[in-house]
């Protein structure tokens, strides 16, 4: 009993450990800090001072050092079986990242909240605008969105979810101001299009994703994976980063 009241709590620990690792998300940071508008930009700059969007997209990780914010870790992802949508699936009671973002979204919005609450409101939103654009943030609960599956990536112990938070990325070798740079050459009819949909077209895009994730054949995942898949990391990097900006428009405007 105590081994497998062990093991669960590794599963719980590893499933929340990761997301966009730091480089991921801060490129995500940085494209949507380039597509804000003057007007949202301004408004950023009271709440937040000089620091950046970048520089304030971790934080959510780092947070989960600190027993305070333990109720925030069920907000980094949200469980779907396959076949089920969002609207129909059994909802967790301690929130999820559709329900996080709604929320923080509408305490940004509020003319009631204070300086600190809009402060956390955008670290909140920022994370996980990002983290939404992981596929694997809106996975299976049965390997826990990827975390089960142990891979062994350019011949290290690693799991899917991991893959696709850092492995991924860090392959690449560029500073996050590189590849957001590399990352943000696009046109404005095309920011339009990523701006115009929901969170939840977000996550459905997201579990759109599966077959291509999951297709590989025994535990190696090197450059053969990184060929077929960079291209639609860099895809969700970029669209997360461009509808980041989206909200914090519409919700400065
Ligand atoms: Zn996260």
């Amino acid at each position: 009993m105590r081994k497998l009241i062990a093991v669960m709590f590794l599963c719980v620990v590893s499933f929340t450990a990761y997301s966009w690792g730091t480089t991921g998300h801060r490129v995500v940071g940085e494209i949507a800090q380039n597509h804000l508008s003057k007007k949202a930009e301004k408004s950023i700059k009271k709440i937040l001072g000089d620091e950046t969007l970048a520089e304030i997209s971790n934080w959510m990780d780092f947070v989960k050092s600190d027993d305070s914010y333990d109720h925030t870790h069920c907000w980094h992802y949200v469980n779907l079986p396959d076949g089920v949508t969002y609207e129909n699936s059994e909802k967790n009671p301690c929130g999820d990242i559709i329900k996080a973002i709604d929320d923080h979204v509408e305490l940004l919005k509020s003319p009631s909240s204070t300086k600190e609450e809009k402060v956390f409101a955008l670290k909140v939103l920022t994370h996980l605008v990002g983290d939404l654009h992981q596929p694997l943030h809106a996975g299976r609960k049965d390997d826990l969105g990827g975390n089960k599956v142990k891979v062994k990536w350019m011949y290290k112990s690693s799991n899917l979810h991991r893959v696709w938070d850092s492995g991924l990325i860090d392959l690449q070798g560029y500073s996050y101001t590189e590849y957001s740079n590399i990352l943000n050459r696009i046109g404005k009819e095309d920011v339009v299009k990523l701006q115009n949909s929901t969170p939840l077209d977000w996550l459905n895009e997201g579990v759109a994703l599966r077959d291509q994730i999951y297709d590989f054949e025994g535990e190696k995942l090197g450059y053969e994976y990184n060929y077929k898949n960079i291209g639609t990391v860099e895809e969700r990097l970029l669209s997360g980063g461009v509808r980041l900006a989206g909200l914090l428009n519409s919700i400065f405007e």
